[in-house]
């Protein structure tokens, strides 16, 4: 009987590899149009816009071995970019040794190679489970879904939780792994400028109470020409605007970006993006995957490793092997 495996990001899609190469029959749900994510890129007419991750490391022996196949296929390629960090003296620049990786064309490339041979079914947005002692039962829709002798969910832990809670609203091992947000916010915002801003490619803002990260798209192979710079807010001010309208953030971004280089920005919004569930709350413990046989029930995914695409991956493979042992 089939497995069912609802979430196509690279945890699924790492997850479902596994099994498929073993021989289990697998289906990959997802309810966005394209697997991938938040390893997603926009296709704008200036080129691909990285929103969500905006490139990854490898440091697992076999996540390294992974990067260099997906390399060798044109799946990947590395992202040079010239870091700096600002703190309160302004930026300094960060050179270090990290080979990062972009999927190429975009950030989706390498979760589209991963489900090469597995059957996925995309735009199909699961919102209703059930477990009858054996067997998962699939809803989407008000429509049935099908019947499945496992359920994997490699979906944000605050989206697992919303799906479980009503059928298991008793189980100790889950609330105690929902009990603790492990995914906190971040708004995205890409602006296109009219003047150079920094002498760098990637910033890491360490003290702003506003912004995270900026990054120039156009110092990424593939990615939307010079002049557009991708920012993420900081998860506290996510947080607090989270339910502010795209405009309100563009604004922020327009004035976080003057007062950051000092100068007269002037430029256009072009894209943004409300990530509620982005990047790991640091408080949230790591565990792998986790895998619950006796309820015929799998979890896999960033937040339950740390964060990050690598330990996304591993956290979907580490869940495929606990259930072919
Ligand atoms: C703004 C931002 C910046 C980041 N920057 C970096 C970075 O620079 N480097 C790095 O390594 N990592 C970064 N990350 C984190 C990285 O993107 C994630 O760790 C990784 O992509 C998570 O993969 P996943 O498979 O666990 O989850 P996801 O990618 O979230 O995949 C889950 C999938 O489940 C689907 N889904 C959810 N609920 C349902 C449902 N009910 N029915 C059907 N489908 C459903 C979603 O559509 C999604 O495709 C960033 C993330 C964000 C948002």
């Amino acid at each position: 009987m089939t497995i069912a495996i609802i979430g196509a990001g690279i945890a699924g899609a790492a997850c479902a590899a596994v099994l498929t190469e073993q021989g289990q029959q697998v289906v990959v749900f997802d309810k966005g149009r394209r697997a991938g994510g938040r390893m997603s890129s926009k296709r704008t007419e200036h080129g691909y816009l990285d929103l969500g991750a905006q490139y990854f490391t490898a440091r697992d022996p076999a996540f390294k071995t992974q990067c260099q196949q997906w390399l060798s296929s044109g799946i990947v390629t590395h992202w040079y970019g010239r870091l700096a960090q600002v703190t309160a003296e302004g930026p300094q620049a960060s050179p270090d040794d990290t080979l990062r990786y972009i999927g190429m064309p975009s950030m989706q490339a390498p979760v589209t190679r991963l489900l090469g041979n597995v059957d996925v079914s995309l735009g199909c947005q699961i919102d209703h489970i059930q477990f009858d002692g054996q067997h998962w039962l699939l809803h989407s829709n008000g429509a049935f879904i099908g019947r499945f002798s496992k359920l994997i969910l490699a979906i944000p832990q605050q989206q697992a939780a919303a799906l479980l809670n009503p059928v298991l609203p008793s189980n100790q091992t889950l609330s105690k792994l929902f009990e603790l947000p492990a995914l906190l916010p971040c708004w995205a915002v890409n602006i296109q400028v009219d003047q150079p801003l920094w002498p760098f490619d990637g910033i890491f803002f360490k003290q702003d109470s506003q912004l995270s990260w900026a990054a120039r798209q156009g110092s990424k192979p593939g990615r939307c020409n010079a002049g557009h710079w991708l920012l993420h807010f900081t998860a506290e001010f996510s947080q607090q605007h989270l339910e502010a309208d795209g405009d309100t953030i563009a604004q922020h971004a327009m004035q976080a970006l003057k007062r950051l280089t000092d100068k007269t920005v002037t430029g256009q919004v072009s894209h943004y993006h409300r990530w509620r569930f982005a990047q790991q709350n640091p408080d949230y413990p790591i565990q792998g995957a986790v895998h619950l046989p006796e309820l015929a029930l799998g979890m896999a995914g960033d937040w339950l490793n740390g964060g990050r695409v690598e330990n996304a991956w591993l956290s979907g493979r580490q869940l495929a092997q606990s259930i072919l042992a």
